[in-house]
């Protein structure tokens, strides 16, 4: 048990002092205990779904499936979109995990007007009802490329998932003092004001029973790999209107620290 804080009186001398800050160590230390224990709440309840399915489909197979073709075919569909579901989540966990722990970032110069060319075109490819449009020039950054392909897809994909019938997706780049900024503009559902402080906790979904599909890591995801690289991600939203997110990206080459700093 963490509850063995020191009772703070008497003068405000050194000791004093000493006793705050372990005080406020143990607080730290159980904030990280707590969120800790959410996680594996979390992501054993969301591995725990899939596995029971496929656990009654093969029930079901055995003692039906060589008589009854219809179970059969049904099992063996449920089954694999139960295996595949499991796949997505022991993956993105696993690409969590290294990116949290020690990530291999390969760092090269990159121009985002590439790699945001290369993202509409396959997310305008894959999107039939929202049309994708983007604006773009040349700027540079010092980034792993598979790592930023990874966050900035996350927020295209998210503003393809999120967007109402026929909505539109536009991706800006433009240039903010020593920063390449990445606007990813959808016309979608928005999110509420009070959602947007919890938007990038690990599995946090805003509405997890009409959103089915996620599992709430996406952002906490994408924010992580743009810190990585020293830059941030804002979000901007008017519910039943739309969002924008924002990508802060060093430019190359790497600004001096602090300097004309915006974030
Ligand atoms: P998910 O896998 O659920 O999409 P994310 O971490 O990517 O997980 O997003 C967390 C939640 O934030 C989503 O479940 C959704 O409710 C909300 N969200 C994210 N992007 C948008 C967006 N562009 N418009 C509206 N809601 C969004």
């Amino acid at each position: 048990k963490l509850d063995e804080r020191i009772l703070l009186s008497g003068p405000k001398d050194e000791l004093y002092l000493l006793a705050q800050a372990f005080n406020e160590m143990l607080e730290r230390l159980e904030k990280g205990f707590k969120s800790q224990q959410e996680f594996v709440a979390a992501a054993s309840h969301d591995l725990r779904t899939p596995l029971s399915i496929i656990k009654s489909y093969n029930d079901l197979l055995k003692r039906w499936g060589k008589d009854d073709k219809k179970i059969l075919e049904e099992s063996i569909q449920t089954i694999s979109i139960a295996t595949q579901r499991m796949e997505r989540l022991v993956n993105d966990l696993l690409f969590l995990a290294r990116v949290e722990s020690k990530p291999r970032i390969n760092f090269v110069k990159v121009n985002i007007r590439e790699l945001i060319e290369e993202i509409a075109k396959e997310a305008q490819a894959l999107s039939q009802t929202i049309n994708v449009t983007f604006s773009t020039c040349d700027l540079y950054v010092n980034a792993d490329e598979d790592y930023l392909r990874r966050a900035i897809w996350a927020l295209v994909d998210n503003a393809i998932k999120y967007n109402k019938e026929n909505g539109e997706v536009g991706i800006l780049s433009r240039k903010e003092g020593n920063f390449a900024v990445i606007d990813i503009i959808d016309t979608g559902i928005g999110i509420k004001e009070e959602a947007l402080p919890r938007l990038f906790e690990k599995f946090y979904r805003v509405d997890s029973s009409r959103q089915s599909s996620g599992f709430g890591l996406g952002l906490s995801l994408s924010k992580e790999i743009i810190q990585l690289h020293g830059g941030d991600i804002k979000v901007k939203s008017k519910y039943k209107e739309g969002s924008t997110f924002s990508v802060y990206l060093p430019l190359y080459p790497p600004a001096i620290r602090g300097k004309n700093a915006i974030l």
